[in-house]
């Protein structure tokens, strides 16, 4: 950073002077006496119970939050009658207190300033921080427009900076939940049904006779309503297919545990297909019915055989034959699963594809115990003017990538580095509830971004790596201190959920919809902002949708009756998928027209050099991304990462469990903190594994700061898809070093 226009400021010097909290209420709810607590009956107080959803992951489960009477909150568990969750949190959602508690929270609005010749961070009030602002977007609008202004978020707070941004005249707006994590699967899913998956996804894995997670992780993700629903279909009988490289804690309750070479899925889903095909397994009614093309794919996969297959993935033919005859057998009853963070190689989305094909041929979709049809209930819009049009948006900075569909975040920080010569230049960001060094692959390009900016603000609840880089730190509060937008998501049967405050916001903190109003009349736009308080949104449309605050507020969940008629297909109808033919698009003429491969091909991805090992990383159910490391409760069941090594290359190596190392990828990069080796049979011989989210390097995260690697910081290498934009991230190498960098 010399030379920089930005200096990395890690919050301190002048800024955050809050005043600690006392160290009771972690000791409180520290993990252990936390969960023991949770299985007491507490005779001594009476609590009050508030409804929220869980913020700590993006699954929002609806839950009660209960305080005694002095205000403090004693626990948060689930509500019995969310589709979500089904009356029980996962771990991190019963730590979600911690988000509250922990007494490294951003604490008020901080401004840049010079002091002494030093930049460094100053208290400031909100009007301030708004006045600020407000005239540097003002200036931006001036000189360049509107929609070199671009929003970068993630979580519910989103929603209002959308609307703030949408007023202001920007949809220069992405949120790493697309390039980086699911956008692949929605494209190669959307092409084939004519169907995005959504979230939560349509699996009817509670009726399902056999589930086929490849690179799925469901238990260490939590998708709470899956896990409870996985354990119940293993309860029936029902087959469980894990392909993973890694013995995760899916594939050690599976009935097969397929340890595929990373980087090689298609070639395995091709020849599953070809078995299905060749030993006529498919469901050949639905696949008439429905089918477009698939005299084309059986063509196409008549050349990968097992044996064909086994010499790429590792996998023994006879184990492809069984599975696939495994599937064949529980069909329609089966369930490929689509996955979830699907941003690996560059394919992606014809990954998908190849998975979204196969449920087609198995006649999934549609299909008890496979797909069901998924319904929501539109939630009204609150009345407001109409949002002025910009004259570019997201959509032309990623127009190189026919099938995006949301902003690419990465393109968005390429637009924002002037060598780059943007034809759509952004100067200035708004980022919300994401981290995005330690979000979005080569965090160099981040960093040169952030560098380059004319002005960024940062809105968080913690003192995350980015609050480091901008000019304005705004301190919002968490879920459980605030009112958010209704909670609406696809399910079996619609479903609604309400938010509310349970306790008044600590410190000097508010919430995202109170800040974005706020900033709106600051900018002469608080008539998109119609109201005193959000709580009277929720009302006005809770009234529209048949049931008011008062009933939400005694309920929390309300479900509502399908309107679209059955879950699954009626057979004697016919059904017309979303396509653009209406059928299931075994061949796609729209990838041929767009010089795209119209049935997914394997394509061989690069190997790593002699004495390097394949990156994995995934997730652990204590933790949520990089945003949960601090949390009291939660970093107390899980501190840091750690790295699974095969006990060979131990062998080869001389490592031993718990031996600190580390890592140096293909480009030289060396992490900046040592992690400890794990020596296990559950990784290939081929990869290394660690848990993304730790590594921290903000010393203000007093309980994350250096604990574990990063793996983020090692992913420099992207392998971008070129249907939709994501960031490819597991073709990256690391080698491990034993002795510590920084001394030798
Ligand atoms: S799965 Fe867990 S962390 Fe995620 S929303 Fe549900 S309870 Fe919260």
């Amino acid at each position: 950073m010399n030379n920089s226009r930005r200096k990395f400021i890690k919050i301190s010097a002048l800024g955050i002077g809050g005043a600690a909290v006392t160290a009771s209420s972690y000791n409180l709810f520290g993990a252990n006496s936390y969960m023991e607590e949770l299985g007491q009956e507490n005779t001594i107080d009476i609590l009050k119970t508030t409804p929220t959803y869980c913020e700590v992951c993006f699954w929002k489960c609806a839950a009660w939050t209960h305080t005694n009477q002095k205000g403090e909150i004693k626990k948060i568990i689930g509500n019995d009658n969310d589709p979500h969750c089904y009356g029980r949190l996962c771990p991190r959602g019963t730590g979600g207190v911690g988000m509250y508690d922990d007494e490294d929270r951003l604490k008020t609005p901080l401004i840049r300033k010079t002091v002494n010749g030093e930049e460094t961070f100053v208290e400031a009030t909100w009007d301030e921080a708004f006045t600020l602002i407000a005239a540097k977007m003002k200036g931006i609008k001036d000189n360049y427009g509107a929609e070199s202004m671009a929003l970068l978020k993630h979580g519910s707070p989103g929603s209002h900076f959308e609307h703030l941004f949408k007023a202001f005249g920007s949809e220069t707006i992405g949120e790493p939940a697309y390039a980086q994590c699911r956008g692949p699967r929605e494209t190669g899913f959307g092409l084939t049904f004519g169907s995005w998956v959504g979230s939560p996804e349509p699996t009817d894995i509670r009726d399902t006779k056999c589930l086929v997670l490849i690179g799925a992780h469901i238990g260490e993700n939590m998708h709470n309503s899956q896990v409870q629903e996985m354990s119940a279909a293993i309860d029936n009988g029902a087959t469980i297919i894990t392909v993973d490289p890694r013995l995760s804690t899916a594939a050690s309750k599976s009935t097969h545990w397929l340890a595929i070479k990373p980087a090689t899925d298609i070639a395995l889903l091709l020849s599953w297909m070809h078995v299905i095909i060749k030993e006529e397994l498919y469901d050949k009614a639905y696949v008439k019915k429905y089918g477009l093309g698939f005299e084309e794919l059986k063509k196409h996969v008549q050349q990968f055989s097992p044996e064909w297959a086994y010499g790429i993935t590792t996998i023994k033919p006879a184990e492809i034959r069984e599975t696939a005859r495994k599937m064949a057998k529980a069909a329609p009853s089966v369930i490929i699963h689509p996955g979830r963070h699907v941003t690996w190689y560059g394919d992606d989305s014809q990954r998908a594809r190849a998975v979204a094909m196969l449920n087609g041929l198995l006649g999934a979709w549609g299909r008890r115990g496979g797909f069901y049809f998924k319904e929501k209930i539109k939630v009204p819009t609150y009345p407001h003017p109409k949002f002025p049009h910009p004259k570019w948006s997201w959509k032309e900075i990623g127009e190189k990538y026919p099938m995006a569909q949301m902003g690419i975040t990465n393109e968005l920080v390429k637009a924002s580095i002037p060598s780059n010569n943007p034809k759509y230049p952004i100067k200035a960001w708004l980022v919300a509830g994401t981290n995005l060094p330690n979000t979005i692959p080569n965090k160099k390009e981040v960093i040169e971004a952030m560098d380059a900016l004319e002005f960024m603000v940062v809105v968080d609840t913690m003192p995350m790596e980015i609050t480091g880089y901008a000019d304005v730190v705004l301190p919002e509060c968490t879920y459980l201190e605030r009112y958010d937008g209704i909670r609406s998501a696809t399910n079996r049967e619609p479903s609604i959920a309400l938010r509310m405050p349970a306790v008044k916001p600590k410190y000097n903190t508010k919430p995202a919809w109170w800040i974005a109003k706020n900033i709106a009349e600051k900018l002469g736009l608080g008539d998109y902002f119609n109201y005193d308080d959000f709580e009277e949104v929720i009302a006005w449309q809770l009234e529209k949708m048949g049931t008011s605050l008062e009933e939400m507020q005694k309920i929390g969940v309300k479900n509502f009756p399908r309107k679209s008629g059955s879950m699954y297909m009626d057979e004697d109808k016919t059904h017309e998928f979303g396509t653009s033919s209406g059928k299931i698009e075994f061949y796609s003429q729209e990838l041929k027209d767009l010089g795209f491969d119209p049935i997914p091909v394997y394509t061989a991805h690069e190997e790593p050099a002699p004495g390097y090992y394949r990156l994995n990383y995934g997730r652990s159910p204590m933790h949520t991304f990089s945003r949960t490391a601090n949390n009291p409760n939660l970093s107390d069941l899980k501190s840091e990462n750690d790295l699974w090594v095969n006990p060979k290359v131990a062998r080869i190596m001389e490592l031993r469990s718990g031996q600190e190392v580390w890592l140096e990828n293909q480009e030289g990069i060396v992490s900046s903190f040592p992690i400890k080796v794990r020596v296990t049979e559950r990784i290939r011989w081929d990869s290394v594994y660690m848990v993304h989210g730790f590594g921290h390097n903000n010393k203000k995260l007093s309980r994350a700061f250096g604990k574990g690697a990063s793996d983020t910081e090692l992913i420099t290498k992207v392998n971008i898809d070129p249907l939709m934009g994501g960031t490819g991230m597991r073709g990256n190498f690391v080698k491990i070093i034993t002795e510590n960098p920084k001394i030798s």
